[in-house]
């Protein structure tokens, strides 16, 4: 896609920090790290979030980002690490081409908390029931 910097970062018109490639993904260093090789692992091929994706390749997706986060985990000896993936505006997402977000983790640095529980009461059958009908 034209306009999109991560497609341009694919085609080389932006350089990045590649630590992975291949026919299929590309991962590189996010340029506005949270944490010590934070890095985003994107398919070559341009959609905007889960909901454009088929199954079958955010499956083939996921399992690359499986091999980068080992990749990072043996390369940085890591004492744990997020992977984040936001899909949407109100999710966070910033570049809407999809990506996700390999965040080391070391005990105790503070880099980010897992958001609070929401407060109010869940009707959690219902809810259970509407996405599985869905
Ligand atoms: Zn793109």
């Amino acid at each position: 896609m034209v306009d999109c910097i991560f497609c341009k970062i694919i085609n080389g018109d932006i350089p990045s920090y590649k630590v992975y490639e291949d026919e299929e993904v590309l991962a590189f260093l996010d340029i506005n790290p949270v944490a010590l090789g934070h890095t985003l692992v994107i398919p070559k091929e341009h959609y905007e979030t889960v909901f454009d994706a088929q199954e079958e390749s955010f499956g083939k997706l996921s399992a690359k980002v499986a091999k980068v986060a080992k990749k990072i985990n043996n390369a940085l000896d890591c004492d744990g690490i997020n992977i984040l993936q936001n899909n949407g505006k109100a999710s966070g997402q910033v570049i809407f081409h999809v990506h996700f977000h390999l965040i080391p983790r070391k005990e105790d640095d503070g880099v980010l908390t897992f958001p609070n529980v929401i407060g109010e009461k869940v009707n959690f059958e219902e809810i259970a029931k509407k996405i599985s009908k869905a």
